[in-house]
């Protein structure tokens, strides 16, 4: 298997390569030149856990020995997280929820952060990297803490955090500037998550700084989702939801079933089109916003435009402009010279045009009042208690259904649990906790929703907070220098 660019398909990479690189050197990223098709019978995968499953479809994907995906996916997928089955397809109402966020940091970027680490530790082996490798990282609340949790104290890898000061909750900001390990630095900056992201993206092809780390024996790498080895250990639970609606008797097996998956930089639900490219009966995706809803337009009129206001939401990891993955989807559909052109624009205008009508994904979208709305509906109508990212996907839902009369059995993808946002959950529940504080409204969750307060954040508020530089965005570049020159 190998990889391509999406800016120039002569940048080609083995799967190691292009995980250890995290984006080619042109700015592209790397896709697989040819999505595999998972041949496995039905009857097979219905007898697989979680991690024979994921051995399954990453060996499809990966130049790493048996032995050694093995051991990745062992050292990732156990007791870390809080279940054994590691991601429940839970039923309530008229929807199934993918629960990915039995984790270590209570957020769906586990699932790929948590083998990441154990992915380019692999890849460095196999690549003779005599190297240390530098993450770097932009964060909109959750990737950060998930890397930092993942890389924190693994030898031969270093890791820089940047998330915006006043974008992320209070609860994922503790997470964060609470974090352990000597090689770990973590800091604010002054500019939203674009800025971040963008500031950081500029640094992977800045050749004169690679060439003063190199110096010094380091080189960087990305824990964003622009590396293909965060992409493709999420396609695994699309497989698994499927799965385990069949065994649930929701459907049979070749029956179509649906996705809403809250979007920001596109990663999560790219995973679910490569799984429905594989062979996955998937039906159809909807890609949900919230205000920032450049993804929605983009749906609807074939333009992506950035030109616009940035809303700072309640689903803070959805507060974004720019969505990194979409450049794979655009590439698999129009190909390289078309893609270069459009990122080129993008680049320079802020906006692009492409047709989209061919895809099985369609936007829509939730403000804030609709989210608040459906975290309150669901909680009343069945108990259950949602976060604000699985909140705009459950309003996302409803507006698809209602157009187009679909009864095709939906899975919400529920991206984080209710306590990384206590006081909005709360507060949607009942206008009365709006001036509560966020960490003394966990007794009170806990309490409403009969689910315990998650082992990883009990006692957060507590602890000694070691990260505390903040930076203006335009001096991110000066801050990796300052740590590692
Ligand atoms: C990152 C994140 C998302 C968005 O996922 P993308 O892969 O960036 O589209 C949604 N919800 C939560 C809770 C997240 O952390």
């Amino acid at each position: 298997m190998r990889y391509i660019g999406t800016r120039n398909k002569e940048m080609t990479a083995s799967a190691s390569e292009a995980i250890l690189r995290g984006i080619c050197p042109d700015g592209g990223l790397y896709i697989p030149e040819k999505i595999p098709q998972l041949t496995t019978e039905p009857e097979a995968l219905l007898q697989m856990d979680y991690r024979t499953l994921a051995y399954e479809i990453l060996r499809q994907y990966l130049d790493f020995t048996p032995e050694e995906l093995h051991a990745c996916i062992d050292g990732a997928y156990d007791s870390k997280f809080d279940t054994p089955e590691i991601v429940p397809l839970v039923k309530k109402g008229d929807a199934l929820y993918l629960e990915l966020f039995h984790g270590r940091t209570l957020a769906f970027k586990d699932m790929a952060l948590s083998i990441l680490p154990y992915l380019m530790k692999t890849a460095a082996k196999k690549q003779g990297l005599s190297e240390e490798i530098v993450i770097l990282t932009a964060t909109s609340g959750d990737t950060g803490k998930a890397a930092l949790e993942g890389f924190a104290n693994v030898d031969g890898v270093k890791i820089m955090v940047f998330f915006p000061e006043d974008g992320v909750s209070p609860v994922q900001k503790l997470q964060m500037t609470t974090q352990q390990g000597d090689n770990t630095r973590v800091i604010g900056i002054h500019g939203n998550f674009d800025d971040a992201q963008t500031a950081v993206k500029k640094i992977f092809t800045d050749a004169q700084l690679a060439e003063e780390l190199a110096q010094k024996g380091y080189r960087f790498s990305s824990a964003n989702s622009i590396n293909i080895g965060r992409l493709l250990p999420q396609v695994v639970y699309y497989y698994w939801a499927y799965i385990q609606a069949v065994k649930m008797g929701e459907i049979k097996w070749g029956d179509a079933l649906d996705f809403t998956v809250p979007t920001g930089n596109f990663g999560d639900i790219l995973a679910g089109w490569y799984a429905a490219q594989m062979g996955l009966p998937a039906g159809h995706f909807v890609c949900a916003s919230n205000d920032n809803k450049v993804l929605y337009d983009f749906f609807c009129t074939g333009e992506y435009n950035k030109n616009r206001p940035f809303h700072v939401t309640v689903s803070p990891s959805m507060d974004i402009l720019v969505s990194s993955n979409l450049e794979r989807l655009l590439c698999h559909m129009g190909g390289q010279e078309r893609t270069k052109q459009q990122m080129g624009a993008l680049q320079s205008e802020g906006k692009y045009q492409s047709d989209m009508t061919n895809t099985n994904i369609s936007g829509a979208y939730a403000t804030e009042e609709e989210t608040f709305s459906a975290i309150r509906d669901v909680f009343q109508k069945t108990g259950y208690v949602m976060d604000t990212h699985t909140a705009v996907a459950y309003a996302a839902y409803k507006k698809y259904q209602a157009e187009s009369q679909s009864n095709v059995p939906m899975v919400i993808v529920s991206t984080a649990s209710p306590y990384k946002f206590t006081k909005d959950v709360m507060t949607a529940i009942d206008a009365k906790y709006k001036d509560g504080d966020a960490f003394a409204l966990m007794q009170e969750l806990e309490r409403l929703s009969g689910v315990k307060i998650p082992t990883p954040i009990q006692g957060l508020q507590q602890r000694e907070i070691r990260h505390k530089i903040v930076c203006e965005k335009q001096n991110i570049a000066q801050t990796v220098r300052d740590w590692l020159l």
